[in-house]
């Protein structure tokens, strides 16, 4: 794929540098120039320029036009840690089997550790249709390289048109990584997926500017077209035990199993409190909390409720809680029954991590507090009043109970 200026025809207009979103277009001598580097071949300019006088030569692009047609199959990489699959990614091969339905094709999982033969009739059971398994005890533990090198080979021999991945660290650090190498597109953080019904692309939703607006993003002339997807976006669809599919083993060269970093140890966090992703109910504190000591409150409301803790990364920054339990655009994006918000303001970074909570219970001393516009239940007052009296409240309802 290239692009060029034809000299005779350009007239100097400046049309396309106003067009041009990387700016990579300049007007020298009277002429438009274009900075290689700096353009991304999306043909914006060409459709602008009235003179015809740029050329957009589509005929092999960085994947080979000709090749797009080679693609087939939506895949999903399933991330496991320690031998447990992550549940994001059932919620993947749900939407994967909704996507291959709709493109009259099939799912893929790819597997990759080590001593994982027990999970593959889970995978089968929640959607996929072939599973590629690579094991190795390299591969025991993510490392980005091991595990970008073998998705990568994998993707060259199979060519998935789609790949969904969990916008989980694993996943980030992975896929943007595998995008690069494959010179194709990558939509971070969809909170949703469809196909484009006449040129079957993926269509790749987001929010975009702090979440004011959805932009629907497109991969038209790469493949595969990559997306991540943050956990508890999609549903997750009930196993079928009686599903059937296929396991393709694969083994690569030791070369490509090696990184450069080296693995020293893995310290798990420990876990004193309910896993923020599985908890139905969540109470959340934000600085509001004043300091780390007082999340005891918090943690006893939620002792009482059965709920997760959480925090606003304000919390976090302090040091009150760990960044496990941040909630918003860097932390987890949650979506419990009930979310109690104790001190937090509610700015867009952390209102998109919980906004599609079904109940949000806002306490907050400021009747202003942006959370407040989308709480379902306002609490105006003094956090260290209230959460005491609600958790004695609700200890004696639910002990009654
Ligand atoms: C790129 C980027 C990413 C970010 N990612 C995240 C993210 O993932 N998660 C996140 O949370 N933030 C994130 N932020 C930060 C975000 O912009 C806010 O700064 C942060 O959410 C504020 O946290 P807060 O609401 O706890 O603190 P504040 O905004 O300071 O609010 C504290 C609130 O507590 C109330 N309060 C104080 N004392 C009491 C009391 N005694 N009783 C009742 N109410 C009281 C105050 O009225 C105030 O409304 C991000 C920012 C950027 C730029």
């Amino acid at each position: 794929m290239s692009i060029q200026i034809i000299i005779e025809k350009c007239t100097g207009c400046a049309l396309c540098v106003k067009a041009c979103p990387f700016g990579a277009i300049r007007i020298v001598n009277k002429k438009a120039a274009i900075d290689l580097d700096k353009c991304n071949l999306c043909g914006a300019c060409v459709e602008v320029c009235k003179f015809k006088a740029i050329l957009l030569d589509k005929s092999e692009t960085r994947t080979g036009v000709a090749e797009i047609k080679d693609y087939k199959d939506v895949w999903v990489f399933v991330e496991q840690k320690g031998g447990k699959i992550q549940s994001v990614s059932y919620e993947l091969l749900g939407k994967a089997q909704e996507l291959a339905h709709k493109l009259k094709c099939q799912v893929g999982a790819v597997l990759l550790g080590n001593n994982l033969d027990d999970l593959l009739d889970e995978i089968i059971g929640h959607g996929a249709d072939k599973v590629y398994l690579v094991q190795a005890p390299e591969l025991f533990h993510f490392q980005d390289e091991p595990y970008t090198n073998i998705l990568v080979e994998l993707i060259k021999k199979y060519k998935p048109e789609i790949l969904l991945c969990g916008a989980t660290a694993i996943g980030r650090s992975l896929i943007s990584r595998v995008a690069v190498k494959i010179r194709t597109g990558l939509t971070a953080d969809c909170t949703g997926l469809d196909i484009e019904p006449e040129r079957k692309l993926l269509l790749q939703t987001r929010p975009a500017f702090g979440g004011n607006i959805m932009a629907t993003i497109i991969t038209p002339n790469h493949r595969p077209q990559m997306a991540t997807v943050r956990h508890k976006v999609m549903p997750i669809k009930p196993p079928d035990k009686h599903r059937k599919g296929k396991i393709i083993r694969e083994n690569f060269n030791g070369v490509l199993l090696r990184s450069r970093s080296r693995l020293l140890d893995v310290i798990e966090e420990v876990e004193t409190l309910v896993n923020l992703a599985e908890a139905d109910i969540i109470v959340s504190g934000g600085r509001g909390m004043q300091a780390k000591e007082n999340f005891k409150l918090l943690e006893e409301l939620a002792h009482v409720l059965g709920a997760g803790v959480g925090a606003s990364r304000a919390a976090v920054d302090s040091g009150w809680m760990p960044y496990s339990h941040q909630v918003g655009q860097t932390g987890r994006t949650v979506a419990p029954k009930i979310y109690i918000a104790c001190g937090i303001s509610g700015q867009i970074q952390h209102l998109v991590g919980m906004q599609s909570s079904k109940i949000i219970v806002a306490i907050n001393k400021d009747p202003d507090a942006p959370i407040f516009k989308i709480a379902t239940y306002g609490i105006v007052g003094d956090l260290f009043e209230i959460v005491p009296l609600l958790t004695k409240r609700f200890r004696e309802v639910l002990q009654r109970g």
